[in-house]
């Protein structure tokens, strides 16, 4: 009977998902709002709930309304008289007068809270105003929500689910799906192909479930921002992404029944890359691959002049004296630049990898927008000019066929008529174009590419199984 009992246990064990899976609806996550740029939100709605967040469930300790809300952190020192409901502290606090307002802590304990010179300092405090007058004050992580479950109208763009304050920003509370939908038309132009969009969304949902403690020390799960995904709340949704969000609901991308690293970029501009040969590590199923077609990949460049790129080396902490070129000098298994050499008066500088494109971004263009670029010099070359108490002459340095063991001028050495040296500079007036083509770390899906083959007839599933090898949607 024993082994009976034991066959079946691990038949249904075998049958088993190597990942429990829960459904997407049953996923609530916070997402940090760093792109409200502060800690405070000017409200649209005219009516709010607020209160607290209790083993996953908002319960509401009041409800406000005003004309011109807001939630901002409040500090200094109050006077406070105890209250035994909140119809209690608001006749408390209206005895006290104007500057008093009723307060509730997260243990949900009432007071009538009135700032005091005198009185005790109050930390963790969110003023919930209309104007500039307090309506209710609330201590700890307190939340808000549209009382019948709309949306949060915050400055000019609006949230489902609730805003979480009294953290170093703002967090949307917000069920996953419903997040998602904030998410893809952020990502991705609604406007193209459903196809497309779907494998977006799935890669999208892949990768919040994937990333959900990425932030754990910030007290939330992913930013709003392209260092996770971009997410513009409610007001960015489409019908177009909606539907591709509701088509691929509660699908997930795997490879061996675990979820992957569903990382996408914009445009690889003709083959997307190894994931070691960005980010140092190997993942089986981030190879590159040619792109099929991708939908105007970005096509870009950028223009310094040998000053320009003295300032920036000098930016980065680099010493090599003024730069006479920039060449490429290593290619990776993608054909993409892994290996960016800048010549200096003084010596070298090599950039790698990711390092080449983030090395840019001192000057005012910025960084470069993929590694799939070339270099080319332009303008005068540098020269050299002797002196001999005044100008005496000047060389064309490329005339002078003095030239380091990369392609670029590494050391000049001019002598004058008894033998000494004598002074030189280059002239730095020469440029360097650095002319490429796609945007992003080109690691995972192309989003381009994804419309490119949606465009062509390929289904999501098959768009995602091109760009992530080896895997299964499920
Ligand atoms: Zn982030």
């Amino acid at each position: 009977m024993r082994k009976i009992v034991c066959a079946i246990l691990s038949v249904m064990l075998a049958c088993m998902p190597a990942v429990t899976v829960k459904a997407d609806s049953d996923i609530v996550i916070r997402i940090g709002l760093t792109r409200l740029g502060g800690t405070s939100v000017a409200l649209t709605n005219k009516s709010i709930a607020v209160g607290f967040e209790k083993d996953g469930v908002f319960a509401a300790a009041a409800t406000v309304t005003g004309a011109s809300l807001g939630a901002s952190p409040a500090t200094g020192h109050y006077s406070r008289v105890s209250a035994s409901s909140y119809a209690d502290a608001l006749t408390k606090a209206s005895a006290i007068g104007l500057s008093a307002a009723p307060c509730v802590s997260a243990a949900g304990a009432w007071s009538a809270l009135a700032p005091d010179p005198a009185g005790a300092p109050v930390s963790a405090l969110i003023a919930i105003t209309d104007g500039t007058s307090a309506l209710l004050f609330a201590e700890g992580a307190v939340q808000i929500a549209e009382p019948d479950g709309g949306k949060i109208g915050a400055g000019s763009l609006s949230y489902r689910g609730r805003l979480e304050f009294g953290r170093a920003v703002v967090v949307n509370v917000i069920p996953m799906e419903e997040y998602l939908r904030g998410v893809v038309p952020a990502e991705m132009p609604a406007e193209w192909h459903i196809e497309a969009l779907k494998a977006q969304a799935l890669a999208a949902r892949t990768y919040t479930r994937y990333n959900l403690e990425k932030h754990l020390s910030d007290g939330y799960d992913l930013c709003d921002d392209v260092h996770c995904q971009a997410y513009r709340g409610a007001g960015w949704e489409h019908p177009n992404s909606d539907a591709a969000v509701a088509a691929t609901s509660g699908q997930c991308v795997y490879y061996r029944d675990r979820l992957i690293q569903a990382v996408f970029f914009a445009s690889s501009g003709g083959r997307t890359e190894n994931s070691e040969d960005v980010w140092g590590f190997e993942f089986d199923y981030l190879r590159s691959v040619p792109e099929i077609a991708e939908t105007d990949p970005k096509q870009w460049s950028r223009t310094f002049t040998r000053e320009q790129l003295t300032d920036i080396v000098r930016a980065n902490g680099g010493d090599i004296g003024p730069v006479s070129g920039v060449a490429v000098t290593k290619t990776d298994a993608a054909g993409r630049v892994g290996e960016l050499t800048i010549y200096g008066a003084l010596g070298t500088h090599s950039l790698t990898r990711e390092q080449i494109r983030a090395y840019f971004a001192p000057s005012d263009d910025g960084s470069l927008d993929s590694r799939n670029f070339t270099v080319a010099s332009g303008g005068a070359p540098p020269r050299v000019y002797v002196y001999s108490g005044v100008q005496a002459a000047a060389f064309d340095l490329p005339s002078l066929a003095v030239y380091g063991a990369g392609s670029g001028i590494t050391s000049v050495s001019a002598l004058g008529a008894n033998g000494a040296s004598a002074a030189y500079a280059p002239v730095l007036d020469g440029a360097v174009t650095i002319t490429g083509s796609g945007w992003g770390h080109a690691v995972g899906m192309s989003q381009c590419g994804a419309d490119g083959m949606a465009r062509l007839g390929y289904g999501y599933e098959e768009i995602i199984k091109y760009y992530y090898t080896g895997v299964s949607v499920k």
